[in-house]
């Protein structure tokens, strides 16, 4: 297995066993060194494009990473919705709770962002 490889298989693995989305700098932090800022970047790019993790921003504007649990290669829904803390930052992924958008039949949807912003259940 190339460094890349391996790189891949373990970022996909701190993401898969988080209960909570992880940020680009927590994810190098985990890293422990073995992949540069560039490489991660570019492992992460393509996970999300195999539909392997989701994209999510939190209240403050930090893109983090969480797995996808329902998406499969060739179907990606991310209409689930994320809890954003306001105080210790963490967000979380709720996989059960969708919003049912009632829009004209000729918008398109490419992305959902949808957060919700408040204390989590460690803060409040
Ligand atoms: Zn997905
Ligand atoms: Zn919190
Ligand atoms: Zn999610």
């Amino acid at each position: 297995m190339s460094r890349n490889t391996v790189g891949k298989s373990k970022i996909l693995e701190i993401i898969q066993s988080s209960p909570i989305a992880l940020s680009h700098a927590t994810i190098q932090e985990q890293m422990k060194g073995t992949c540069d800022r560039v490489t991660i970047y570019r492992i992460l790019e393509r996970l999300v494009k195999e539909n392997e993790i989701h994209r999510i921003v939190n209240v403050n504007g930090v893109v983090n990473f969480a797995a996808c649990k329902s998406c499969s290669h060739s179907s990606h829904h991310h209409d689930h919705l994320h809890f954003s803390c306001t105080t210790c930052g963490e967000l979380t992924c709720f996989e059960d709770q969708s919003v049912d958008l009632k829009l004209p039949s000729n918008f398109i949807i490419q992305e959902y962002q949808l957060t919700v912003a408040g204390l989590c259940g460690k803060c409040s």
